[in-house]
């Protein structure tokens, strides 16, 4: 947790805010922090800033918050992933939050299983939760916003084109032709196929709908490295 990030639900005053469970553990047990040490906070949805601890129980922090920032840009991507396994899930779902991922979309293929479906990392709650720690990581404040469609048809063919529009799509996959582009840094849709890779009959879906198929290498890699590998190939997040 680099930033705490606070809920409307967490302010007592305009700029008071308590933090109880694991978020005061944290300051104590993590931080290490203390009474009168300053911490690193954001407003969800809102401007991030620091947030002096005025009192620290076993309970609760009560900490006096300047929000005088702005949370860093998100990433001009639309992310669509064949749903992973539940585990997986979890992790690519902090890892596209912490890389500044706002749209996500989870689709079916042929190779998703359909009880991944039914994971409870998919209720409300937990994904919610996910994206909270995708956040604290890297010191965001922004929800993404995530999109299920677990037909893969309709999706390709009704939601697909209007939803990349005017911009680039690609749709990773192994032993495609081209390379994936770097340092493009513009609007871009970008696939994911799941573990067992997208099907010929997907792909060819895929590009009907405007993705051009690229890969990365010789190496094929899991779905949670290629997520990052892709992102900092078309995105310098580092400038
Ligand atoms: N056996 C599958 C591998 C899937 S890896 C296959 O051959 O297609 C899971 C997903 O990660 C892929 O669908 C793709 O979107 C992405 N990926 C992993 N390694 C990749 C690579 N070398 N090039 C392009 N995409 C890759």
């Amino acid at each position: 947790m680099n930033l705490a990030l606070l809920f409307n639900t967490d302010f007592i005053a305009p700029d008071r805010a308590l933090l109880t469970g694991r978020r005061r553990a944290h300051l104590e047990t993590v931080l290490r922090a203390t009474a009168g040490d300053s911490i690193a906070v954001g407003r969800v949805d809102g401007n991030m800033g620091t947030a002096e601890i005025v009192r620290l129980t076993e309970d609760e922090a009560e900490l006096a918050v300047t929000l005088d920032s702005r949370p860093p840009d998100a990433l001009p991507l639309t992310l669509i992933l064949a749903m992973p396994r539940p585990k997986m899930f979890r992790r690519v779902l902090q890892t596209a939050t912490a890389l500044g991922v706002k749209d996500l979309w989870l689709v079916n293929a042929w190779k998703v299983e359909k009880s991944f479906w039914q994971t409870p990392w998919l209720q409300d709650d937990a994904v919610t939760e996910n994206m909270i720690l995708g956040l604290e990581q890297a010191m965001d404040t922004v929800m993404p916003q995530l999109h299920l469609r677990q037909r893969f048809k309709p999706f390709v063919e009704d939601e697909l084109p209007g939803l990349i529009g005017d911009r680039k799509a690609l749709v990773a996959h192994p032993g495609a032709s081209a390379p994936c582009p770097t340092h493009l840094n513009a609007p871009t849709v970008l696939c994911i196929g799941p573990e067992g890779g997208f099907i010929p009959y997907e792909v060819a879906k895929l590009e009907e709908a405007g993705c051009q198929p690229v890969h990365l290498g010789q190496r094929i890699l899991r779905v949670e490295t290629a997520v990052p590998v892709l992102v900092s190939r078309l995105f310098d997040g580092c400038r």
